[in-house]
């Protein structure tokens, strides 16, 4: 059966994981004597958890998800289940939400993300995606609060001399469940690391995502430690997960060698123009929970001002040029305002789904920025389109409520019933001060 190979990697248990709508991992475990069966009829799970905001709590939809009756078949992919190297015996399995007739269920995050990279196949087109992950390690103190495993210099040896062993441990962890690291590196902020790996179809990607947050925490725990994904653990620099997207034609990148600007070639630049236009509405999935918007601000690297530019840190677009024949292949568009909050399938759906949108609507992009976009005249601004992405969480609901092209990829279910979870977490967490809302969410993600 599909489980053959995962009892002989050694494996007894697997972890079949829900991502909710702010990407807090709901789990069901099986032993492994049960993943076949599972894995066609699935395993039971509220739909409520589609309503799930960050303290567990349910925000209903009416007409949607609006009670205590429901059920969900939870159905693990055993193609990319994956045996976990730091959890030995444990394996870790994405799903695919049925309702208990065996049809999909509408809210399902991941069979969204593999609607729009379906729609981009119909195209001839396909898009290889890569996640780019920053988190927190440190201690979580008996008060909470979170102190930190190195104290900087930002990048320097001293922090990876302080964490060599979980930092060697990591990648090795990450190497041997094929998820192909390309970097790791202390970050600026005290505690910080950040890791990257390589890039792969969008609904693989979404799941590499979810592992590589599981293996970073497990690992941590072999060393007496305990990682933070969220926006910010503490006031300053904050934790991104940024998005890096190519577009590809057979084994054409179309972002490179083409006469558009910087090189894109003509469906390069129109993919690239439709989630710059989208970004506004985009961010109320890619930056879900008000504590991100302590982190989405001018000056913070973090992709707050609604414009691109040629390896321009502060453009939420960071265009990376494949300049030469060998790095053809390499030219991406990294989306910067993303963070650990963000559900991967409905962020890589989502960025998809306006990049679809632009290719339609055969968009073109606006003259880049390579300066500060923040400082720029007013004129300049007006000109270019730049201007600053929602600033807070209600502001980012209000955009993507607004937002047809997401409306219609999303479909009316799972829009309606996230932008739903998004006014919960606004109920619940907007006006908080500061301090008060990193003290009550750095630890849930
Ligand atoms: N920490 C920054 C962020 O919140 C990103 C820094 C970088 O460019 O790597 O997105
Ligand atoms: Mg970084």
């Amino acid at each position: 059966g599909v489980s053959a190979w995962l009892e002989e990697a050694g494996v007894a248990a697997v972890a079949l994981g829900f991502v909710d709508p702010s990407a807090i991992v709901r789990v069901k475990s099986v032993p492994i004597a049960r993943f076949s069966d599972v894995a066609s009829s699935g395993v039971g799970l509220s739909t409520l958890f589609n309503a799930a905001i960050s303290n567990d709590e349910f925000a209903l939809s009416p007409g949607f998800i609006d009670g205590p009756s429901g059920d969900l078949r939870l159905r693990p992919d055993p193609a990319a289940t994956v045996p976990l190297a730091a959890m030995p015996g444990w394996a870790w399995a994405p799903i695919d939400q049925y309702t208990q007739d065996g049809e999909p269920y509408p809210a399902c995050p991941r069979a969204f993300a593999r609607r729009m990279a379906d729609a981009l196949a119909d195209r001839g087109l396909s898009v290889s995606a890569a996640f780019e992950f920053e988190f927190s390690v440190g201690l979580r103190r008996e008060d909470g609060e979170f102190q930190p495993a190195h104290e900087g210099p930002g990048y320097s040896d001293i922090a990876l001399v302080r964490n060599h062993e979980f930092a060697l441990d990591l990648l090795i962890a990450i190497q041997s469940q094929g998820l192909d690291p390309q970097q790791l590196h202390p970050e600026y902020a005290d505690g910080q690391f950040e890791l990257s790996i390589g890039p792969r179809d969008p609904v693989a990607a979404a799941d590499a995502a979810m592992v590589v947050k599981q293996t970073v925490r497990a690992v941590a725990r072999t060393h007496g430690l305990v990682v933070s994904f969220a926006p910010q653990v503490a006031l300053g620099t904050g934790n991104g997960m940024h998005v890096h997207l190519s577009l590809w034609e057979a084994e054409r990148n179309l972002l490179s060698r083409g006469d558009g600007p910087a090189g894109m070639t003509g469906l390069g630049e129109a993919f690239a123009a439709g989630i710059l236009r989208e970004l506004p509405a985009i961010v109320g999935v890619t930056v879900p929970t008000c504590l991100g918007y302590l982190r989405l601000q001018p000056h913070h690297w973090s992709g707050a001002m609604q414009c691109w530019g040629t390896e321009n840190r502060e453009a939420a677009l960071r265009f990376i040029v494949g300049a030469t024949d060998a790095t053809a292949g390499a030219a991406n568009v990294e989306v910067k305002p993303v963070d650990g909050t963000a559900n991967p399938y409905l962020a890589v759906g989502a960025l998809l789904a306006a990049g679809l949108h632009g290719l339609s609507a055969g968009d073109r992009l606006p003259p880049s920025t390579e300066e500060d976009p923040d400082g720029l005249p007013d004129d300049v601004k007006a000109e270019r389109g730049v201007r600053q992405l929602p600033a807070s969480l209600p502001e980012a609901v209000n955009e993507l409520a607004a937002s047809s092209v997401l409306r219609d990829a999303m479909g009316e279910f799972l829009f309606e019933t996230f932008v739903a979870t998004r006014r919960g977490e606004v109920e619940q967490y907007d006006g908080l001060d500061d301090e008060e809302l990193i003290r009550r969410l750095r630890w849930r993600f």
